[in-house]
């Protein structure tokens, strides 16, 4: 693959972090591989970097453990 099939833009390769929403939780994996789209920005993983990364769901000992913020949006 190497157009978006979004907007047929090319892609390209990058790393960078990605992150996974599981149960409610949230988990950031960095530095992973990924081709990304020059124009939409879309990012595309492999299969086998999509298995990986469902390996960090069940993942016990993260690197780190950084707070977020939460806010909800209000409307108007
Ligand atoms: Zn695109």
């Amino acid at each position: 693959m190497n157009k978006c099939q979004y907007c047929n833009g090319k892609l390209i390769k990058n790393k960078g972090r990605t992150e996974k929403w599981v149960n409610n939780r949230l988990i950031i994996i960095e530095n992973v591989p990924f081709l990304v789209c020059e124009d939409c920005g879309e990012k595309y993983y492999d299969a086998e970097t999509s298995l990986k990364l469902d390996e960090y769901l069940y993942e016990a000992k993260p690197e780190k453990i950084i707070e977020v913020p939460v806010f909800v949006y209000k409307e108007g």
